[in-house]
């Protein structure tokens, strides 16, 4: 860790929570990362502008995250800051077809609020773990649906402490990408979703609940799909056709249910993950010429050890 920034003076523009090298293991989904300089939640817009100033101010390295559930730290840890709305921007509110959401809400609490009001749009997503923040730093899709069908607009906030607005359409939305940059943290969001009947959000819901259970291997940590699916097919397909499933380094396994997970037996460590990464991206694209993209994120990692 190289980046010395004052402990007492970030203490003293803090006033919601800050954890010194607090382990990222904690905050992952894999259970897999070394200590974050500081990790921080800050209580509200006001705390969290001041903040993003004082890290631009003193070209500290900040990074966003919502639950971690797509995301491998590495074992060395994150050299700045990291920041979390998960824990305190959590309003939501349903006004007949219209949602107004701060990005600390879970997911899953969203999709349910909505089924609950007979709103269609996002229950294919139920059962997608996370934040709405990373749902729509991701475009968040599952069995048809993406986060971003519903949306009306976003409100981010620079590192110069502005609120911006996006549109639906300023926003690039792709598979499982979108076009936000990484100097922004995303605060909130609006949609308008269809008014429907409880028998057809039921159904849906149902469907992509069961389909889930069928296919995922839940039992285990993860941090869900490790690449995107290719043009040529499933990224899971291709690694299974490869020999790898049930593939192991130290205690990371390619899932042997679903060869695009990547599980966590107990004491994994990113380096496992990172072993295997490499290990399907060779073997895939020595059998089928294909190049497989990560679809999780990486922090703390020098671009030599992962792409
Ligand atoms: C078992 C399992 C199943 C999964 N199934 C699916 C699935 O079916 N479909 C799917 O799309 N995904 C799936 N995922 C992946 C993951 O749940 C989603 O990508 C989720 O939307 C990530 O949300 P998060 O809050 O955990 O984001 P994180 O993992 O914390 O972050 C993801 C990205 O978003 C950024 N970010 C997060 N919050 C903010 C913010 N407020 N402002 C700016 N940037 C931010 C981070 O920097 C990072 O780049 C699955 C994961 C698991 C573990």
């Amino acid at each position: 860790m190289n980046n010395n920034f004052k402990k007492e003076k970030l203490r003293s523009i803090v006033s919601g929570t800050i954890l010194f090298d607090e382990p990222m293991s904690k905050h992952t989904s894999y259970g897999i990362g070394g200590p974050a300089q500081a990790y921080i939640t800050p209580n509200n817009k006001e705390d969290l502008k001041s903040i993003l100033k004082y890290s631009k101010q003193e070209k500290i390295p900040t990074y966003f995250v919502g639950s971690g559930s797509n995301i491998l730290v590495s074992d060395n840890g994150i050299d700045g800051i990291v920041i979390t709305l998960g824990k305190s921007f959590k309003k939501l509110e349903i006004n007949k077809n219209k949602v107004f959401a701060e990005t600390g809400v879970m997911l899953g609490k969203m999709v349910k609020e909505c089924v609950k009001q007979n709103l269609s749009g996002l229950e294919s997503l139920i059962g997608v773990p996370g934040t709405l923040g990373g749902a729509l730093i991701m475009n968040a899709g599952a069995f048809g649906g993406e986060i971003s069908n519903y949306l009306e607009n976003v409100t981010v906030v620079t590192m110069s402490g502005k609120e911006k607005i996006y549109n639906q359409s300023d926003i690039d939305f792709t598979y499982r990408n979108s076009s936000f940059t990484d100097n922004e943290i995303l605060i909130n969001a609006n949609f308008k979703f269809l008014e429907s009947s409880e028998e057809i959000v039921t159904k849906n819901k149902l469907k992509a609940s069961g389909g889930r259970k069928a296919s995922q291997p839940l039992r285990f940590r993860s941090a869900g799909s490790v690449f995107k699916n290719p043009k040529e097919g499933a990224a899971g397909y291709f690694i299974d056709k490869a020999g790898l499933k049930g593939t192991r380094s130290g205690d990371a396994e390619i899932s042997s249910i679903h060869a695009n997970f990547f599980v966590n037996h107990g004491s994994a460590t990113a380096n496992d993950i990172v072993s295997l990464i490499n290990m399907a991206r060779k073997k895939v694209s020595e059998k089928f010429g294909i190049i497989l993209d990560l679809e999780i994120k990486t922090l703390g990692f020098s671009k030599e050890v992962i792409e």
